[in-house]
């Protein structure tokens, strides 16, 4: 019933400390050893529940574990480890802002970058170098196409707020996202959804990016 009971790696566990976090939610208590154990999964969700540290510790403690993956140096394009995306700007700062402290001092380098602002300062930002990627998907698609990131290095992708994405028109987008990371050379990837509600689309995508996952309701 405590954090250090899961093995997460000793920098994050320092790190949750610091964000006092004490006792994991019952999202996180659920979501975390299913998430740390490899298994895709489908969590039911809302806002407050914790739900951005129950995908940020496993996804973060998966790079710290396997830090000195080779990565392809790329002319211009950068190879994000895993990709964290969300319905709004606002959003996505929040995540970006959380997973930065629970990244202290653990070598991961997590980057935002969203619409409606423009790109130059986040190509810079993405130029030194990314592991955790947080996205808008309309953003996502444009740095794709401009060549600037490439998704083939991928091993963790989450879905925040998968629900919220839809309902504001992101599934064309969100599936060009998927399909990039399904080039090969094919690499293991694992796939977290998070959302409110699961109404048919939902299990549309889910069915479509998760592979034997795990549907968690809590
Ligand atoms: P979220 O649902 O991820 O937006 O989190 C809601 C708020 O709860 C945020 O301010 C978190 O920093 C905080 N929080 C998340 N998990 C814990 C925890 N285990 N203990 C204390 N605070 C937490």
């Amino acid at each position: 019933n405590t954090f250090a009971e899961i093995d997460l790696g000793e920098a994050l566990n320092l790190n949750i400390q610091r964000c006092k976090y004490v006792k994991p939610t019952p999202v996180q208590r659920n979501a975390i050893p299913i998430l740390v154990a490899g298994r895709d999964l489908m969590a039911c969700a809302q806002t407050g529940s914790g739900k951005t540290a129950a995908f940020c510790f496993p996804i973060i403690s998966g790079i710290m574990k396997d830090q000195q993956a080779e990565r392809p140096r790329g002319v211009r394009a950068v190879y994000p480890l895993a990709v964290i995306l969300s319905p709004t700007r606002e959003l996505a700062c929040q995540i970006h802002d959380e997973a930065r402290k629970f990244s202290y001092q653990t070598g991961v380098k997590v980057v935002v970058a969203y619409g409606g602002t423009p790109i130059n300062q986040q190509l810079r930002e993405l130029e030194r170098g990314v592991d955790i990627l947080v996205a808008t998907p309309g953003r996502l698609n444009d740095l794709l196409e401009r060549g600037r990131v490439s998704l083939q290095m991928v091993r963790f992708l989450a879905l925040d707020e998968a629900d919220r994405m839809l309902d504001m028109g992101f599934e064309p987008q969100i599936r060009k996202i998927v399909q990039q990371m399904d080039m090969p050379p094919p690499g293991v990837r694992q796939t977290m959804l998070f959302s409110a509600t699961f109404p048919r689309e939902i299990q549309r995508l889910a069915s479509d990016f998760l592979s034997n996952y795990i549907f968690l309701a809590v």
